[in-house]
């Protein structure tokens, strides 16, 4: 369950730990992964002031924050999750930042989707940094690649983000994140979850994914 108190200490961890690498807390965003919680979760995070969220499920971002959007204009809402092809026009229409670009045929179809729709979404290109046969995020050979072929097509690319290896220290993921962030000259890193947020954001992270440490935890994947 969410609650303030917990909140407000996570806030203070993100500021302790960017402090202590002598960057402001104001550069480190908190998205709220509100994944398999109900709407009423949701409303309690915007109560205390909340304004990020961050979805991994296209269908269940539907479900929830259509309203919550109409009634909130502040709210800001990411897609952390991996996105199929046929569900592009959805995310643009109802998501204002895409974290998970991964692959050519996603960098067009966003950019068409947008041009259509008229709508300019933040996007951050996922990288498997560790390497992993079955997990999203482009390739680091790929990565220059990929972020050319979103420059051929406007495709307003904000940042990388990584989801390390569970079984490896994240340390080493994140900071070879930010040493491509440098190169490419881009401005955010997303990187961190509950378990290694306060690492992230000592190694340069620039948004926090934190679900579990705000909420609860959620129930086993099936
Ligand atoms: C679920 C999820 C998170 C949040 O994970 P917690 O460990 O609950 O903080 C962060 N990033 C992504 C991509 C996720 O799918």
């Amino acid at each position: 369950m969410f609650s303030i108190d917990t909140w407000n200490e996570t806030n203070a961890k993100i500021a302790e730990a960017a402090e202590k690498a002598g960057r402001s807390p104001r550069d480190v965003q908190l998205i709220a992964v509100s994944k398999t919680k109900p709407v009423e979760e949701v409303k309690a995070a915007l109560a205390a002031g909340q304004l990020v969220f961050g979805e991994n499920r296209v269908q269940e971002a539907l479900q929830k924050f259509p309203q919550l959007r109409d009634d909130n204009p502040n709210l800001e809402l990411h897609l952390i999750g991996p996105l199929q092809t046929n569900k592009v026009k959805e995310v643009v229409a109802n998501f204002d930042v895409v974290q998970t670009v991964d692959r050519p045929k996603l960098v067009t179809a966003l950019s068409k989707e947008m041009e259509k729709q008229e709508r300019n979404l933040s996007c951050f290109i996922q990288v498997n940094t560790g390497g992993e046969i079955q997990k999203a995020g482009v390739e680091l050979n790929d990565l220059q690649q990929l972020f050319d072929h979103c420059m051929e097509n406007t495709l307003k690319v904000e940042g990388l983000m990584c989801i390390p290896p569970v079984d490896d220290h994240p340390g080493p993921h994140f900071a070879l994140l930010h040493k491509w962030t440098d190169r490419l000259n881009l401005k955010s890193l997303s990187m961190g979850m509950s378990s290694d947020f306060e690492i992230a954001v000592e190694l340069g992270a620039t948004h926090v994914r934190v679900g579990s440490a705000l909420f609860g935890s959620r129930p086993p994947i099936t």
